[in-house]
């Protein structure tokens, strides 16, 4: 479960963008300099040429083999961040009168909701917003004529994540941005699945869609032609020129995650993580988490101290000792580090020790 990701010294506890196996950067530069030695660089190469045809149809493939798909599961990498799903979820699956039903976990929940009120009724079945989102809500009801239930099912910001799907009849639709191919899940469960590929997929600027094609094609409203997930299950995600060097990018990403061992070996490797950082921030007082504790996220932990002299000079600490990334959102403040499947347990071994030595300094 070792990976050898350390480029000397740095360690990226980056939000997103974020760390990518070190392997893969050297693969993508190369690939910008001469593809396959093909003479071309990637970023001149044709999307309708063969070579590229090829980066699709395996990227799609890994997809389909990583997360166990079905055969009505297509996969789809469309232009834009998850930003636009927000948008196109509802423009595909809502009409003007119907209802869906959203969870508000976070803000990027907060934001679909107010995308989806754009096409039909966002009906909000659970909110945790008067908390400043520091829990996931375990009771709520999904109206049974709710054409679909949208969840987040990692609260990047916040540092939540839901350790259980919710079960329910309705299509379910989730955005997976900050968690996608981090831990077992049954992925045949949801109908819809999008991630901005910069958290834990590759490079920013493609998103990854997962659509089971039953549920489309229900509804009356006009859908603009690149709007219409329809038209890009038929195009293979090529409707029109794709965003090339970033599905690459995906596809180098997908093709380590499978040589460690796939997802079941993510989740190993990403609990590890996260088992260090909180019993570490359990163990010292004067650093504090601020969710509930079921509700931890492996991805993002978001902890603070109560004096800001205390937070800024631990910032200090971190930056001398090469760790990047760690400051926490704007929204919760003090520190936030952000585990994804490429970051190594010896990062995190690095952060839990100097958080231990500042304990022991300054506590
Ligand atoms: C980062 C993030 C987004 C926004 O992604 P963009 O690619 O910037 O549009 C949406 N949802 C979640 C859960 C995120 O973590």
């Amino acid at each position: 479960m070792s990976i050898s990701n350390i480029p000397a010294g740095i360690h990226n506890f980056n939000a997103g963008p974020s760390v990518l196996p070190h392997t893969v950067f050297e693969q993508a530069a190369q690939a910008i300099l001469d593809y396959n030695g093909s003479g071309l660089s990637i970023l001149e190469l044709g999307h309708r040429t063969s070579a590229f045809e090829a980066v699709m149809a395996e990227a799609r493939s890994l997809v389909k083999a990583l997360m166990n798909l079905d055969e009505a599961h297509e996969v789809l990498f469309l232009h834009g961040g998850a930003t636009t799903q927000f948008m196109q979820v509802p423009m595909n699956l809502l009409d003007d009168k119907e209802t869906a039903a959203y969870t508000d976990t976070g803000v990027w929940g907060a934001k679909a909701i107010k995308e989806a009120k754009l096409f039909g009724k966002a009906e909000v079945v659970c909110s945790s917003r008067e908390s400043n989102y520091t829990y996931i809500p375990k009771d709520f009801a999904v109206p049974n004529d709710a054409r679909y239930l949208h969840i987040t099912t990692n609260n990047t910001i916040y540092g939540t994540q839901w350790q259980t799907i919710p079960h329910t009849s309705n299509v379910l639709v989730a955005d997976m941005s900050s968690d996608i191919l981090s831990r077992v899940l049954d992925f045949n469960r949801f109908d819809l699945i999008y991630a901005g590929a910069q958290k834990n997929i590759g490079a920013a600027g493609v998103n990854l869609v997962v659509v089971n094609r039953n549920i489309l094609g229900r509804i009356k409203r006009p859908i603009p032609t690149i709007m219409d997930y329809r038209n890009h299950i038929r195009e293979g995600s090529m409707l029109n020129t794709p965003p090339v060097f970033a599905v690459y990018v995906c596809l180098l990403t997908l093709r380590w995650l499978k040589a460690q061992g796939g997802v079941a070996v993510m989740e190993q490797l990403n609990n590890a993580k996260a088992t260090l950082l909180y019993d570490t921030l359990d163990s010292l007082p004067i650093f504090r988490g601020t969710v509930n504790k079921e509700d931890r996220s492996k991805m993002n932990a978001v902890f603070v101290m109560d004096d800001p002299a205390l937070e800024t000079a631990f910032l200090d600490v971190c930056k001398a000792a090469g760790i990047v990334g760690i400051k926490g959102h704007r929204s919760v403040g003090g520190f936030r580090a952000s585990m994804y499947n490429a970051l190594s347990l010896d990062s995190v071994t690095v952060l839990t020790g100097l958080m231990k030595d500042f304990a022991q300094r300054r506590g």
